[in-house]
């Protein structure tokens, strides 16, 4: 349920209203809208008397939000939501906000390195994972602890924010004293106590889509999140499984302007993941920007043939300073910046 509150309201009426909505035992979500104030309702609204809200001082109506997500929905929110970085940059604004960075940490002087290529390229953020999800247990799982610390060092020497995975709850507290960011895995899209965990925090999270996720399962997982009080959700998409074996994953841009027509959070994708092949990063970033996402994520290595994790599809720092050059011809060609 959303209530919607008369331009000429006070506090006061809004106050009255919050309590009224706690005491039918659901949690408010007070969204302060550059027309109007509304409080979303979200909860179980079988033992919601409607009528009773609706004749509330200060209450202009109450509508049903019909999305089974509440907070991510364009319902309850219709300007765009602009996510900070923590370092002056944002995501979701008319400036798409380009991520890259290697996949893992390497070692302090490659992150370091990288660091700067990035920025002097046009980067707002860094990634690089110090914890990585696997499909090998055997294969690299990340520096941990050494690696956030060498994130923090490239934060500090470039201004990039440090955008890295938090893969369990246990891992929570350490990523957030290091990182600008959270990201969450696509393997890691439905861990539902995950999600519940980083919405309690006061970073922004980079939500990815799961392997196998449906646009709405993506959405709810964004609700978690939301539903925890962390209204700082970045969407990726880093592609699918589909039966087409030539790329890693199948990139389905339709989501960016799908998503955008249903939720108010911000876009952003993941052309890396979503090809597997370096050679399709540039030609997708493109793509992604003509169809209007609101940031880029893309990963990047000094030497991609000897980078432990996603050689194939990191760009050189030279390609991605290439890229970055033809995505502002097509951003501008959309209304856009870099
Ligand atoms: C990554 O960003 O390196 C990564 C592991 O991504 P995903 O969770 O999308 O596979
Ligand atoms: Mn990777």
């Amino acid at each position: 349920m959303i209530v919607v509150m008369k331009l000429e309201s006070s506090q006061e009426q809004l106050q009255h209203v919050v309590q009224r909505v706690r005491e039918m035992g659901l949690k408010e979500h007070v969204i302060v809208g550059e027309e109007r104030t509304v409080v979303a309702c979200v909860g179980n609204e079988r033992f919601m008397d409607q009528s009773v809200i609706e004749t509330l001082p200060g209450v202009d109506k109450v509508l049903p939000i019909l999305a089974p997500y509440k907070m991510a929905s364009r319902e309850v929110k219709k300007d765009r939501t602009v996510v900070p970085l923590g370092n002056g940059a944002s995501i979701g604004g008319k400036k798409i906000g380009v991520i890259a960075g290697p996949c893992s940490v390497e070692s302090r002087e490659q992150i370091i390195e990288i660091a700067h290529r990035m920025k002097a390229a046009g980067a707002v953020g860094l990634r690089g994972g110090a914890f990585k999800p696997r499909t090998n247990p055997y294969s690299f799982q990340g520096m941990g602890e050494e690696g956030l610390k060498y994130l923090a060092q490239a934060r500090e020497q470039t201004g990039l924010a440090i955008v890295t995975e938090v893969m369990s709850i246990d891992q929570v507290e350490l990523v957030c004293e290091y990182a600008d960011v959270l990201q969450i895995g696509a393997r890691n899209m439905q861990n539902f106590n995950l999600l519940s965990r980083v919405g309690e925090c006061d970073k922004p999270v980079l939500l990815k889509r799961g392997l196998s996720a449906t646009m709405e399962e993506f959405l709810l997982a964004a609700e978690y999140v939301m539903a925890r009080g962390n209204r700082n959700v970045i969407l990726c998409e880093r592609g699918i499984r589909t039966f087409e074996e030539y790329v890693r994953n199948t990139l389905p841009l339709a989501i960016v302007p799908a998503l955008q027509r249903v939720t108010h959070l911000p876009v952003i994708v993941d052309p890396s993941h979503g090809t597997g092949k370096s050679y399709l990063v540039e030609p997708m970033c493109r793509a992604s920007v003509a169809a209007g996402c609101d940031g880029l994520i893309i990963e990047t290595h000094l030497d991609p043939e000897h980078a432990l994790t996603d050689g194939a599809q990191s760009l050189t720092p030279d390609q991605f300073a290439d890229m970055m050059k033809n995505i502002r011809r097509v951003a501008r060609a959309v209304d856009r910046e870099v």
